[in-house]
């Protein structure tokens, strides 16, 4: 159980293939898929993969080390992450056809599942002869991290995020430290003027605290709760920081059940997700149902029914009309209607 998901799934595919051996085509459309063997030749990350799986499966049910490391490559390259109605990841899954669609961090479609079926839905209206791009990472994280995690996949990502250096200077701006207003940090992530009132003066000191904070932010990543009031000290409410602490924030005050908070924290989050994410995502339809049962709490029933018709409107794209949480969806907005 200490293994992780991919390594998992690899053990099964090795399995199935050794009860199968002589059977054509047992493992059917993983033939096809790209194993990156000379990428991942003599890495680092597959020797160490490699080593935790052994550990876990019997040495019998193992093909030549040349395949094995094909295997490696096919399976882990190109895996879906699956996950639950909430967007939790539970597993990942092998799906040879939809591992042929490309990346961009700007995707035009989504995966969402029905238990371990997976399906591929348009977030927006696509052309006939327009790519259909996935995202194989985070859309909401910064450039060098989307980059990191794209690395595995051996490839360089030129999509309309990746060359929006404005986006990448909303994400680390910071409030000017004389009017508060928004400044953005030029390309070497230097801050030089407030555009408001013109302040410049930004010190040695001024960095250092920069750094404390964006430190201190990813150490309370899994306590957001009390350091939203820290942090909106100095980083502007937009910096992609104070966004993923109020990702953590409103998850927490869901949980207690603190609804004003959920509401306070869900308005914000509402205003990054337009910022940051392409329209029509899960996360955003998800964020206005979990909105709209806030309010309904509150006994707002307006805004709840508000919230609730946006989520609608959003999760019948991105999951589907006839995806069990539209219907959940549907039955809150009876409850809100009466
Ligand atoms: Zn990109
Ligand atoms: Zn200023």
């Amino acid at each position: 159980m200490k293994l992780p998901f991919h390594l998992r799934l690899l053990g099964r595919i090795l399995y199935r293939q050794s009860t199968r051996e002589h059977e054509q085509g047992a493992l059917g459309p993983m033939c096809d898929l790209c194993p990156h063997t000379e990428a991942l030749k003599d890495s680092a990350e597959l020797r160490i993969q490699l080593q935790k799986l052994l550990l876990f499966i019997n040495k019998d049910i193992l093909p030549d080390r040349l395949q094995l490391e094909s295997l490696y490559g096919k399976s882990s390259c190109n895996c879906f992450a699956i996950h639950d109605l909430d967007l939790k990841d539970i597993g990942v899954g092998l799906y040879p056809q939809a591992a042929m669609i490309n990346h961009s961090c700007k995707s035009n479609c989504v995966s969402t599942f029905r238990g371990t079926k997976l399906q591929i839905r348009a977030l927006v209206d696509i052309q006939p002869g327009e790519e259909i791009c996935y995202s194989y990472t985070e859309k909401g994280n910064i450039t060098r991290e989307r980059r990191d995690v794209l690395s595995k996949y051996f490839f360089d990502c030129q999509c309309p995020y990746c060359l929006d250096d404005d986006r990448e200077a909303i994400m680390k701006s910071v409030k000017c430290p004389s009017c508060q207003a928004q400044v953005k940090p030029n390309k070497n992530e230097r801050y030089e003027k407030c555009s408001s009132c013109g302040f410049s003066d930004f010190t040695a000191e001024f960095y250092e605290d920069l750094k404390d904070y964006v430190q201190y932010a990813d150490d309370v990543m899994h306590k957001p709760r009390n350091c939203l009031v820290e942090l909106d000290k100095i980083l502007h409410p937009d910096n992609i920081h104070v966004v993923r602490i109020l990702v953590g924030a409103f998850a927490a005050a869901v949980k207690l059940q603190e609804w004003t908070k959920a509401i306070e924290y869900g308005k914000r989050l509402d205003r990054a997700y337009e910022l940051y994410l392409p329209p029509n995502e899960p996360d955003t339809g998800l964020l206005y149902y979990k909105m709209g049962k806030a309010y309904y709490h509150l006994g707002d029933s307006e805004n709840a029914l508000i919230s609730l018709r946006k989520a609608k409107k959003l999760l019948c794209v991105a999951y589907g009309r006839d995806s069990q949480l539209v219907d959940y969806v549907e039955d809150w907005l009876e409850f809100c209607e009466e």
